[in-house]
């Protein structure tokens, strides 16, 4: 056997790919097969002092649990090819995002707080999120889980009917290593939902030692950069005739304090650092480049 680089996995020995809403891993079966420490047999013999014979396993038996925690990290399936190397960089926020996204995992699971993502949309919050944990879980072998906040409010309400509590369906969130929250702040924001959100963050918060939390949203601390939705709502003479003038735009601009009210908002802070990434308008780049 040469020492040619596997042109399957390209040497990383894992092939990602995307199966229905989630990208999966599995370990290359060109290359696994013939690992040159072991033979594929997955046990190393050595000698001791005393001539004893020792099993130690091999490290390429790590790759088959890393594969397993990468696929139960549930990482969505547009996701599946993004790493923290391949991010594209067109703002000075984002370079330094990137850096400590990686200063995290490399210092994992040494660091004081998770980290909060913030800004406009396509700056690549998820991005660095998802290239977080693809190595964490495929690197250094850590139990993850990515959630989108509204997906995960749909799949409470789906399991109402099932039978199951919330309860039953955080649970893995609330307990997971490292715990990734896609759009945070997004959804109706009525009760029931912050309420959703307070148990997430209160049990993670309160297990701050052991666990982990990494945060995107579009709402940011400051007026003038937080999301601006535009709402459309009928007025009083709705009854009456023309279309048009019987409804007003209403621009709300809350901050991520507002969004998520200050309880849950003064616990994010304390887990987690935040990281505010700014970024050109991606499609006023993608015009002038043409
Ligand atoms: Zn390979
Ligand atoms: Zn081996």
């Amino acid at each position: 056997m040469g020492k040619r680089v596997c042109d399957n996995c390209k040497g990383k020995r894992y092939v990602i790919f995307q199966k229905g809403k989630f990208a999966r891993a599995i370990i290359c079966q060109r290359c696994y097969s013939v690992c040159d420490k072991c033979g594929g047999d997955g046990i190393i013999f050595k000698k001791g002092e005393n001539n004893y014979t020792y099993a130690n396993k091999c490290d390429c038996t790590m790759l088959e649990n890393r594969s397993v925690l990468f696929n139960e990290a549930m990482i969505p399936a547009q996701f599946a090819q993004v790493t923290l190397e391949d991010f594209q960089i067109s703002h000075h926020t984002q370079e330094e995002a990137r850096t400590n996204s990686q200063k995290f995992v490399d210092s994992y699971p040494i660091q004081e707080r998770g980290l909060l993502f913030m800004g406009p949309v396509g700056v690549g919050k998820t991005h660095l999120a998802v290239g977080i944990i693809k190595k964490l879980t495929l690197e250094k072998g850590v139990s993850c889980k990515f959630v989108d906040f509204f997906h995960l409010l749909a799949d409470i309400k789906e399991g109402y009917s099932g039978g199951k509590s919330d309860k039953e369906i955080i649970e893995p969130f609330v307990k997971a290593p490292v715990l990734v929250v896609d759009e945070l702040g997004k959804g109706r924001n009525n009760e029931w939902e912050s309420n959703i959100l307070d148990q997430i963050i209160s049990n993670r918060y309160n297990n701050s030692n052991e666990l982990v939390t990494i945060i995107t949203t579009n709402y940011t601390t400051r007026r003038d950069s937080t999301l601006s939705v535009t709402r459309t709502r009928a007025t009083k003479n709705l009854l009456a005739s023309t279309k048009d003038k019987n409804y007003e735009k209403e621009v709300l601009q809350e901050t991520l304090q507002e969004r998520v009210g200050e309880r849950i908002f003064s616990r994010l802070v304390e887990i987690c650092r935040i990281i505010e990434i700014e970024g050109k308008d991606f499609r006023s780049l993608k015009y002038s480049e043409d």
